[in-house]
């Protein structure tokens, strides 16, 4: 399999600096800031600074330097956000046209601090 990375994509601005976000924390290969259009109380995204489209091309091809501190950095930011307890949160990650990604940058969706309902809708 492979993947064609389109540098053109709002998050790789974002990287670039072109365009501001909130940071939450940044580590040498990873970055996370608040959702734009925030859909719970905590929405934030956790991003690679590698150019990967995708979970399936980031898991297949990252360095593991990049997969460790991109996990590192989550089981971080769910501590800073409150997320680690009993309450719990839940992480997306959507690919593809099926998954309904928006932006072909891999991206981890941390939501909580409400109820977040079932999975899926059932169809
Ligand atoms: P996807 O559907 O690709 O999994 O999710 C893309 C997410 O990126 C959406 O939740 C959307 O609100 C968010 N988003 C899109 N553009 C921007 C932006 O310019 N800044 C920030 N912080 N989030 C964005």
């Amino acid at each position: 399999m492979s993947w064609t990375y389109d540098p053109t994509n709002i998050f790789a601005r974002i990287l670039r600096g072109e365009i501001p976000n909130k940071t939450v924390m940044e580590t040498p290969h990873t970055l996370v800031f608040h959702d734009i259009h925030p859909q719970a109380p905590v929405h934030v995204l956790v991003i690679p600074k590698g150019a990967y489209v995708s979970l399936d091309h980031f898991s297949a091809e990252a360095t593991e330097a990049e997969i460790v501190d991109f996990h590192r950095t989550v089981a971080k930011v769910c501590a800073i956000l409150g997320l680690s307890g009993e309450e719990g949160f839940r992480a997306i990650a959507n690919a593809g046209a099926n998954g309904h990604q928006e932006v072909p940058h891999y991206h981890l969706h941390i939501l909580g601090g409400r109820p977040l309902g079932r999975m899926l809708e059932r169809v």
